[in-house]
């Protein structure tokens, strides 16, 4: 049975379950847009007890929450801001969300209080449906985190809306080259990458690109592997066929997409970011495209700079331009 086929299956059987929508409520007269991993979607996997045949298991999913957590706490009170996570894991949704807010109930319930969106707030919700999907991993679970961490201080682009979130593909970079490097530092990723079944390409490009630093260049590859999970998952939800490293996205994005990119797309640019030299001490930045990233004139190969699938490479030469596009 495929990812495809059994979603399918799974969803048809919570049919008569209430949907959870991810939450999207106005506060007030302001709206309030959460930031999600995948657009909004009809797909649910119910929490049945047979999860533990595929995707992430219940512990698992605590262990990987707990391990960015640990992590990323420190970062947003070091900004003045508290990181709320939340584990939805009885939410049978195939998504994540990100958003500002001091009190969920009232943003997403009660659709907003009296007041403006509490700033000092930053919130990642991830629902269980999404840690069941058969091709998940747990490391794709934490690309997912990531993912939603980078909304908060992903740096520029960021998408237009009611907060300075960083789009879908910044966020996407960050994931790989920041946060996936900075919850992992200290874990055997030589002993883990060496259990992988690898692609000899990526194998070979994380050697590269990371100077034969074999601690890197494992960090490199189970990133790598943690984002061809996820991209097998968001191409099952988005439709999108098979995904996979010898096969990137040539189209060039006329102008910074920043909506969801395809699941290809999505892959190079978590390939992008496990190549990536910068160090994760290096924060991507709201002031600038290029602090912090991987950019043509300074990547020693072309590998970790973000792929035009989604980056317009003007960019580059003229950064004044992001006034124009955000
Ligand atoms: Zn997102």
């Amino acid at each position: 049975m495929t990812g495809k086929t059994l979603v399918v299956a799974l969803v048809a059987l919570a049919a008569g379950a209430q949907a959870v929508a991810a939450p999207s409520r106005a506060i007030g007269h302001k709206a309030l847009d959460a930031c999600d991993l995948v657009p909004r979607n009809n797909l649910r996997i119910p929490d049945d007890g047979r999860s533990t045949r595929s995707g992430v298991s219940r512990a698992r999913f605590a262990q990987v929450l707990s391990a960015a957590i640990a992590v990323y706490e420190p970062v947003f009170r070091s900004r003045g801001e508290k990181l709320i996570v939340r584990g939805l894991w009885g939410n049978p949704d195939l998504n994540a969300s990100a958003y500002p807010g001091r009190d969920p109930i009232e943003v997403l319930e009660r659709g907003g209080g009296s007041g403006e969106v509490d700033m000092r707030f930053r919130r990642v919700d991830i629902y269980g449906g999404l840690a069941r999907h058969p091709e998940m991993t747990a490391d794709g679970l934490l690309m997912v985190l990531c993912h939603e961490i980078g909304h908060h201080i992903g740096g520029l682009p960021v998408a237009g809306g009611s907060w300075s979130a960083s789009n879908e593909g910044q966020s996407d970079y960050f994931a790989a080259a920041k946060c996936m490097r900075k919850v992992l530092e200290k874990v055997d990723n030589v002993a883990a990458a060496s259990r992988m079944p690898v692609d000899a390409s990526v194998r070979n490009k994380c050697m590269a690109a990371h100077q034969r630093d074999a601690k890197e260049a494992a960090l490199c590859v189970r990133t790598s592997m943690a984002g061809l999970a996820l991209a097998k998952v968001l191409s099952d939800l988005g439709g999108d066929g098979r995904v996979g490293f010898r096969t990137p996205d040539r189209s060039v994005a006329a102008q910074t997409d920043n909506a969801h990119p395809a699941a290809q797309c999505r892959l190079d640019t978590y390939l992008a970011g496990a190549l990536c030299r910068v160090s994760h001490e290096s924060d991507l930045s709201f002031e600038s495209p290029l602090k912090g990233a991987c950019v043509p004139e300074r990547a020693t190969n072309s590998s970790g700079i973000r792929p035009a699938c989604w980056f317009n490479p003007k960019f580059y030469e003229r950064p004044e331009l992001l006034t124009r596009f955000f």
